[in-house]
């Protein structure tokens, strides 16, 4: 049984397309990211995977739970950190971790209180009087406190400081060995690359890639940088990073023999070929124009 199983699943909100044909697989026990810029469709797929809006075509499984059937089931098990956070105004931090406590029918206050030790959240203040990260940080401890199986995590690092990033991602891989399943969505790839195991790039409402960490990183194209001076003309596959006139950095997916031809035709200081990283790849992907090298 998978985590989450999503089969052709489509979200239109009216006319606007929210998300077309979703397919998305997330084994027990892994830590998948979800990347795709803002409006690519990242919470309509989640907020539809969790029963939250309707889809209007296609069908999804969490746990091997129904999304529609089982919902109330299914947010018994998971803990959902919503892209938007927002409380009922007039609470107490600690009074909100309570009441979230007290929905699932948990005591929470051994958990908790240790994630707030380490996020540094002081649960006394008012919760109208939080600065955006320690709203954050509220709703994090909302999701974990209750230790569920499957994490739903929407953009959750969006402001927290880089130390507090750093914590919260150490307590996602220390709940992700004890088996929990985390699924994250996030524009930034670096955190993805960073700190999942296996991800899925979506754009305009559909997924345009998928895979491990590695293979996601080894589209097959190389990162070629010349320090010199040449002239790549007519050359098929190339994908222009940030060229100046001193260096030429460039991405590349064509035949190796024409490259190198072409190379000896120019006047040379140095040449590296190394493994493009994922914001390389990403911008494969998603740069404009042909999108694809
Ligand atoms: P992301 O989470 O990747 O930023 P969204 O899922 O929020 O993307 O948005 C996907 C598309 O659906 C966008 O074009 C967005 O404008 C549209 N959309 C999202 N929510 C609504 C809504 N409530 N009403 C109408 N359109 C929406």
């Amino acid at each position: 049984m998978n985590a989450i199983q999503i089969d052709d699943l489509t979200k239109y909100y009216g006319k606007t397309r929210g998300i077309e044909h979703i397919d998305l697989t997330v084994p027990q026990g892994g830590f998948f990211g979800f990347i795709g810029p803002n409006g690519a469709g990242k919470s309509t797929t989640i907020r539809t995977l969790l029963g939250l809006i309707r889809q209007n075509g296609g069908r999804a499984q969490i746990l091997g739970l129904d999304t529609i059937k089982d919902r109330e089931k299914i947010l018994a098990r998971v803990g959902y950190l919503p892209s938007e956070v927002s409380f009922y105004p007039g609470m107490r931090v600690k009074e909100l971790l309570k009441l979230s406590a007290s929905l699932r029918r948990r005591d929470c206050r051994k958990i908790s209180g240790l994630l707030c030790e380490r996020l540094q959240l002081d649960t006394t203040r008012k919760v109208e009087e939080l600065s955006f990260g320690n709203r954050r940080k509220t709703a994090i401890v909302c999701a974990l406190q209750h230790e569920p199986d499957l994490l739903i995590l929407d953009e959750p690092t969006s402001g927290l400081d880089p130390l507090m990033q750093r914590e919260f991602f150490e307590i996602l891989k220390e709940r992700n060995k004890e088996g929990t399943t985390v699924f994250l969505s996030s524009h930034i790839l670096s955190e993805i690359q960073h700190n999942c195991t296996q991800a899925a790039m979506i754009r305009n409402g559909t997924i345009i890639a998928r895979g491990s960490m590695a293979e996601l990183s080894g589209t097959g194209a190389k990162r070629i940088s010349v320090r010199g001076s040449v002239d790549l003309g007519t050359l098929i596959g190339v994908r222009d990073l940030h060229s100046t006139p001193e260096n030429v950095d460039f991405l590349y997916t064509g035949d190796m023999n024409d490259l190198l031809q072409t190379l000896s035709a120019g006047d040379i200081q140095d040449i590296t070929v190394t493994e493009p990283n994922l914001d390389e790849v990403f911008l494969h992907y998603y740069g404009q124009g042909s999108g694809r090298i």
